[in-house]
């Protein structure tokens, strides 16, 4: 769970506060020397946490605070806030060029993300109707290349290579000229990263960044390199200037001290994280939205943005008519069951709804095997079993079993589910056609 450590410690934190009718100063002390234990645990940057629990103390120990009927909530609401700004107050956007292409130049160090991350933008801005160009500037490590142009054709976004033999400059030169002619409004130049900050690369890209003028340089930092990342941060943008930062594999970073850091350290927003390794886990940065998770209020915003951008109109409209009409198969049960778990994890979801904190969290316990359990017993099912269940009798149930790994306890567990689902369905489809008849009578 992103973040996970730091979220728990510093909802531990507060709740103790809200156990309190009144807070005296002396309570909002104790609650800020934890919580500022836990923004150091979480490997925020020193001066960054000494300025942040200083902000909230004065905030908090203010008149209007003290003598509100919530003071706890309030100082909730001041830590939220004061999050928010750390992280860049609110989302930081592309500046798309009035006259395109827009080149954007992705740099950063050898592992960091940057060719998964090239491709993830290149996919986020072909969903938004741009009409995106890859190009491979990196000739010196082993495949890289070959990674970009695997990534585009997943993505069926064209990929611009010259092979390894050309300098970088000329590579990005040629590039724009083919994307102009081919019509692309979008150029993202993936660069070569090493393993540690050298002359040499950062003249490389200095290089780059002359002759091509882009209009956005992204540089890509590994979250879980914690403040290594916001030193390797700082030094890029020294050098070159950056626009912002994309922050890789916040998936797995219970901790969370880049993410806080950068903006504070650097100046320069964090304009995206990568939630994944798959192609189309790239996310725009909302801070507040961040700094709300991160305190167990919830995202629903994100949530519902997720839905929206995953979930087909049309079919759901078409399986709303089916289960009305009783035609829900376990086909449609199956296509649903994807579709939510195109949103994420079980954890990742709940993790987004409002009061879940990390302590629900864990009582909850989610199986997520139970997923995979019932999408292998549907995949098991012959296409007739599918739509018919009522003809699955005892010995399909033993084949059944046995091709999905699964026992017959199982298989009839998942029946009798889908048999109520359907009954349940019915019932309020009963219920409504009442109504609407009780309505037209009246
Ligand atoms: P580059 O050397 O900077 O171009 O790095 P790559 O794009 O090759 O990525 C290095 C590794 O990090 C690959 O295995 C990627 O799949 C993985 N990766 C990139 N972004 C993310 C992310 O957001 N989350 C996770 N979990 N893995 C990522």
């Amino acid at each position: 769970m992103v973040f996970e450590g730091l979220a728990k410690k510093l909802q531990g934190a507060l709740d103790k506060l809200k156990s309190k009718g009144k807070l005296s100063e002396k309570d909002v002390d104790v609650a800020m020397r934890e919580v500022k234990l836990a923004l150091l645990e979480a490997d925020v940057n020193f001066r960054v946490v000494k300025k942040f629990v200083s902000t909230v103390k004065e905030r908090s120990i203010g008149q209007e605070v003290m003598g509100s009927l919530t003071p706890a909530q309030q100082v909730i609401k001041i830590v939220n806030e004061e999050l928010t700004n750390l992280m860049g107050g609110t989302e930081s956007k592309i500046e798309f060029s009035s006259n395109p292409p827009t080149i954007i130049m992705m740099c950063g160090l050898q592992g960091a993300g940057k060719t998964t991350t090239a491709g993830k933008l290149g996919g986020l801005l072909k969903k938004k109707g741009k009409f995106p160009l890859l190009v491979a500037c990196d000739i010196y490590r082993p495949a890289a290349i070959k990674q970009l142009e695997v990534v585009g054709s997943k993505l069926e976004i064209p990929v611009f290579s010259m092979g390894d033999k050309q300098n970088p400059v000329n590579i990005a030169k040629a590039a724009i000229e083919h994307g102009k002619k081919n019509g692309n409004d979008v150029i993202i130049i993936d660069t070569a990263g090493r393993l540690h900050i050298d002359e040499e690369l950062m003249e490389e890209l200095e290089n780059i960044k002359q002759e091509v003028n882009p209009n956005e340089i992204l540089l890509v930092v590994d979250a879980m390199t914690g403040q290594d990342a916001v030193t390797v941060a700082e030094n890029f943008n020294e050098k070159l200037n950056v626009n912002g930062v994309v922050l890789t594999k916040l998936d797995g970073d219970a901790r969370g001290g880049a993410a806080l850091s950068i903006r504070a350290v650097t100046d320069k927003p964090i304009k995206f994280v990568g939630m994944g390794e798959k192609l189309d886990q790239l996310e725009t940065f909302h801070p507040d939205r961040m700094a709300s998770r991160i305190l167990g209020m919830g995202d629903v915003l994100s949530l519902i943005e997720k839905a929206q951008a995953n979930f087909d109109a049309e079919k759901a409209m078409e399986l709303e008519k089916k289960l009305r009409s009783q035609e829900f198969t376990f086909d449609d049960y199956l296509e649903q069951l994807q579709q939510v778990k195109s949103l994420g994890s079980m954890n990742e979801i709940l993790q987004m709804i409002p009061g879940m904190n990390s302590k629900q969290l864990k009582n909850l316990n989610v199986d997520e095997k139970e997923f995979v359990r019932v999408e292998a017993i549907i995949q098991s099912m012959t296409k007739e079993e599918r739509k018919n269940p009522s003809m699955i009798d005892g010995s399909r149930r033993k084949r059944i079993a046995r091709g999905s790994g699964t026992t017959i306890q199982d298989v009839n567990k998942m029946l009798k589910q889908f048999k109520e689902t359907r009954k349940m369905i019915k019932k309020i489809g009963d219920m409504e056609k009442t109504m609407k008849k009780k309505g037209r009578f009246s």
